[in-house]
């Protein structure tokens, strides 16, 4: 289906609202996943501050006031500066639950909370077409409005829905082991991305290091003693749906219960979100036969940058073989271990299950500040020695893996502790319910 409309002058309407949009909120991107570092013993803090409370209340009620008021366009401001445009997916209004109780948790984007409609969801309601000006056009416009001035702009939207076939495919292929080859070593990264450019550093810069790691083993000649097999996930953006998918289908699930309604403490029975977060609700594991053939999962999605360490999810276990591992790369720069977790991409449904996933440490350079999902993430931001180094790095984890005498070290299954909390598990359920485009801060 082909949609081409122009809008004209009654843009204004929305544009003088915007104008009037917090701080805090101008300056959250619509879809974006923190890449928060959470030490793995670490006591769960607040999820919200108050700020980020009140730019989630106004934005709730912002969208569904355009709707309301029947606005022609939404114009939203970009993040950043310098003409650059950081533009993710649409955002829907959304229905506003009756229970207090279900308002707090949406707020505070706890694992309790209803389900956010999704722009893509049938169910999703018609709403005004919506688009991102960089913050440089979008405040002349808005100082115009301020100013008195009659503002008229006129927009072409000429966009297609492809919806003759939904269905997005991860894209996998192996080196065959030999003596163990039933047993499995994985590495990736995600070939979907968003559409302001081409998706250089999110994430074809992992795409291209994880080809790269494969090609080294097979050019050397290397003979691994276990399969390693790379995979090139779709949907992550959308809520690591590739990645997901292959694990449920290939290795297992943790089937969560429906959480146990509690009773309303005093300060959330006035709508106000309790202090302590949720605990995450326990799980009852359910694993498929491929789960003990399986070692463990590389992933690359930070950028460009080289990379400087790895994350070790909690797993204590692995410190011994990651230190030998990254001993021939301190002259590169990559020496670091954090026994700390890393979330928002396609490492956490392996970890959710209790496989061992890892994701690695890299150098910022300008992701968060200039390329992540932005009209920026092109060729030229990419380094090519980075990439290099970054393969090299990756090749060597993934063959070393598949060359021990055993799998990877595990931590204890989940669903049997407290583990089963851990923020791994609370990123995941944060995605689910909220949508990779309604969460702040910079991810994935
Ligand atoms: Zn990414």
């Amino acid at each position: 289906m082909t949609n081409r409309r122009t809008y004209a002058a009654s843009a204004l309407c929305a544009l003088l609202l915007l104008a009037n949009t917090p701080a805090s909120a101008r300056q959250t991107p619509a879809g974006e996943v923190p890449a928060q570092t959470t030490p793995a013993a670490q006591t769960p803090r607040p999820r919200q501050t108050p700020e980020a409370r009140t730019a989630a209340r106004f934005n709730s009620v912002k969208l569904n006031f355009y709707q309301e008021e029947g606005v022609a366009l939404v114009v939203d401001p970009s993040r950043g500066d310098g003409g650059n445009i950081f533009v993710q997916g649409a955002a829907v209004p959304q229905p506003t639950p009756a229970d207090p109780r279900a308002q707090a948790a949406l707020l505070e984007r706890a694992p309790d909370a209803p389900r956010q409609v999704r722009a893509w969801d049938k169910a999703a309601p018609r709403f005004a077409p919506q688009v991102v000006l960089s913050i440089e056009h979008y405040n002349r416009l808005a100082r115009m409005a301020q100013a008195g001035e009659r503002v008229r702009a006129s927009f072409q939207i000429d966009a297609q829905f492809l919806d003759t076939d939904p269905t997005a495919y991860n894209t996998v292929a192996e080196i065959p082991g030999t003596d163990l080859k039933d047993e499995v070593i994985m590495l990736g990264a995600h070939l979907d991305s968003w559409h302001g450019g081409t998706g250089a550093t999110d994430n074809a810069a992992g795409v291209a290091v994880a080809m790269e790691a494969v090609r080294i083993i097979k050019t050397l000649g290397l003979q691994p003693r276990r399969t390693i097999r790379v995979a090139l996930w779709s949907g992550e953006e959308q809520g690591l749906l590739g990645s997901r998918a292959y694990v449920e289908q290939h290795f297992g699930k943790l089937e969560t219960p429906r959480p146990a309604q509690r009773p309303a403490s005093p300060d959330e029975a006035e709508g106000q979100p309790a202090a302590q977060p949720t605990p995450a609700p326990r799980g009852r594991l359910v694993t498929k036969p491929e789960y003990e053939k399986f070692s463990a999962y590389y992933n690359l999605d930070n950028g460009t940058g080289r990379i400087r360490g790895i994350y070790m999810q909690g797993n204590e276990g692995v410190r011994a073989h990651f230190r030998r591992w990254l001993a021939p790369f301190a002259d590169l720069g990559a020496q670091t271990l954090t026994l700390g977790n890393t979330g928002s991409t396609d490492h956490v449904p392996f970890d959710t299950i209790g496989l061992p996933g890892f994701q690695f440490i890299q150098d910022g350079v300008e992701y968060n500040t200039r390329t992540h999902h932005s009209t920026q993430d092109t060729y030229e931001r990419i380094q090519a020695d980075d990439m290099k180094q970054a393969s090299a790095v990756m090749a060597a984890f993934v063959y070393q893996t598949a060359m021990l005498d055993e799998k990877l070290p595990r931590k204890p299954r989940p669903g049997t502790s407290e583990r089963e909390t851990s923020s791994t598990r609370r990123w995941l359920r944060k995605i689910e319910l909220t949508g990779m485009d309604r969460i702040s801060r910079v991810g994935n």
